[in-house]
């Protein structure tokens, strides 16, 4: 089995250590070894990109739009073999990873298109015989730091914008899904960058990621992970000035209204809490229910999800994937401990050591807490796995302000038929994205995403909106 190295100035380097990437539907499975870089070599990455950044920042969008088209197409053409390894190394399921995978191409091809419409505004100047000019200029280096649950869409969604408003960048990918991150790089070599634009270093946060944090000759930091480190990344760029745009956790609110029609509340319930494990930022993991539905909504629930199948992520017929390893499962097992030692009351959530097949890996039955109150700690902590907490209410009111009542605020949903109350809940839910009769997870390509509160930090990511972190601004003055 060959190594998959790091990329350092357009060269295959090798690590100081190596990576056992493993699959967690089957854990005797061994997908590669991955190199792991040493902070000396994320400093070389970070020279190589630094080197690079004059010759492409003045690339021009024709030159931008033929790599990042092509890395897009790539992508399509091998969507079966890149699906098959992210559902492999990650534990989503094959039809969640192949959604992943086209959103990736997609979303090459978007910013492809965005890099030959560079926008701009000429306006008269106040003074006579003055124009003005406004105009967007690549950053820098962007170090950009992802997370293991959607292994190559949100590395795709931050390295196609800043490659094509003409920055260059130095990738660190989560430790525990090199696969995707290490293919995506071979494509994005292979595509005709510039040696140094492009550069992937693998390794621990704490070694490879804090370089990127640290060193003055990274412009801006792209960041989405966990809030606890989140807030360091942070502390670390605002400290020495550098750009920082943060995603973070989640816990998103689903409310359920008496007058929602109820297979639309239980699929959206079922899909948002507990598909791709439960392992979405914008999962919901808590519903709010008022009380004529309370009881038929319950029991609609815990049939239907006597019907998921917790399988190997690869088999047809797989409706949830296992947990994305072992660290991630004890947490999910610790929070069903701490839910029932709160007083809830716990459907499901048994753990099984093995698949159907007897093949070990991390399996998690999806887990209902009932009877819970605001106060609990699984209604108010991100535990990140398929585990749903309802919340009984009295009506509309209560509804909204349990749901605005946590420190995050990344999305928020409702299932109702009222055009009064979907209207108001669009206005007044304290979220960056607001889902009407709609899973909360499950988002465009093309729009902005993100959130408030403790959810994210700087400006949007995705869509046109990727210009506002991915730029500067530029206000020229000329005499006329
Ligand atoms: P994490 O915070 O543990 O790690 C995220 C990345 O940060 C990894 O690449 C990690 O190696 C790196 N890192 C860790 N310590 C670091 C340090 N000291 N310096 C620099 N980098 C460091 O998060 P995770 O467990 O990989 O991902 C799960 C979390 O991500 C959840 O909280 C989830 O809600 C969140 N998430 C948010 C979004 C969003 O857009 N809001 C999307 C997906 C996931």
């Amino acid at each position: 089995m060959t190594m998959k190295q790091n990329l350092i100035g357009g060269q295959w380097t090798e690590g100081v250590r190596t990576y056992q990437n493993t699959n967690p539907s089957d854990t005797r499975d061994v997908i590669g070894d991955y190199a792991v870089a040493s902070r000396e070599q994320a400093l070389e990455a970070v020279a190589a990109a630094h080197a690079a950044f004059p010759a492409w920042s003045l690339s021009t969008p024709q030159q931008r739009f033929d790599i990042l088209d092509a890395v897009g197409n790539e992508i399509i053409t091998r969507k079966a073999e890149l699906s098959d390894l992210l559902a492999r190394e990650e534990g989503k399921t094959l039809p969640e990873a192949i959604g992943e995978v086209g959103r990736a191409a997609a979303i090459f091809k978007f910013f492809a298109g965005e890099a030959l419409r560079p926008g701009g505004e000429v306006l008269p100047s106040v003074r006579p015989g003055v124009g003005v000019e406004i105009t967007r200029e690549p950053l820098g280096v962007i170090g950009l730091i992802t997370p293991w649950n959607f292994p190559i869409a949100i590395p795709a969604w931050k390295i196609a914008p800043a490659l094509a408003y003409g920055n260059t960048v130095v990738f660190k990918p989560a430790e525990v899904v090199p696969g995707s991150a290490w293919a995506l790089a071979d494509i994005l070599h292979r595509a005709g960058l510039p040696a140094g634009a492009f550069n992937l270093v693998m390794g621990r946060g704490s070694e490879v990621g804090a370089v990127l944090l640290e060193d003055e000759r990274i412009a801006g930091v792209s960041f989405t992970g966990s809030v606890g480190t989140g807030q360091r990344v942070a502390a670390a760029c605002v400290g020495r000035g550098a750009k920082v745009q943060l995603e973070m956790g989640g816990k998103n609110p689903f409310v359920v209204l008496d007058d929602a029609d109820l297979n639309v509340a239980v699929g959206a319930a079922i899909n948002s809490g507990f598909f791709s494990t439960g392992q979405r930022c914008t999962a919901s993991s808590r519903v709010i229910v008022t009380e004529g539905i309370h009881d038929r909504f319950v029991a609609a629930m815990i049939e239907k999800m006597k019907t998921l199948k917790v399988d190997d992520a690869r088999k047809a017929g797989t409706d949830i994937g296992p947990v994305v390893d072992d660290r991630q499962l004890a947490q999910d097992l610790e929070y069903i401990a701490i839910g029932q030692k709160e007083g809830a009351k716990l459907h499901g959530g048994e753990a099984l050591a093995t698949n159907a097949d007897g093949a070990p890996g991390f399996y998690l039955r999806p887990a209902l807490f009932t009877e819970t109150t605001p106060e609990m700690r699984i209604n108010r902590e991100e535990i990140f796995g398929p585990v749903v907490s309802i919340q009984r209410v009295k009506g509309y009111d209560e509804a909204l302000a349990l749901a605005n009542d946590t420190p995050f605020g990344l999305a928020s949903g409702i299932a109702t038929t009222s055009l009064k109350h979907a209207t108001h809940f669009k206005r007044h839910a304290q979220a960056g994205m607001v889902m009407v009769n709609l899973p909360t997870a499950g988002v465009d390509y093309h729009v902005p995403f993100g959130g408030r509160k403790g959810s994210s930090y700087g400006s949007r990511e995705q869509g046109r909106y990727a210009a506002e972190f991915y730029t500067t601004v530029k206000t020229a003055y000329i005499q006329t």
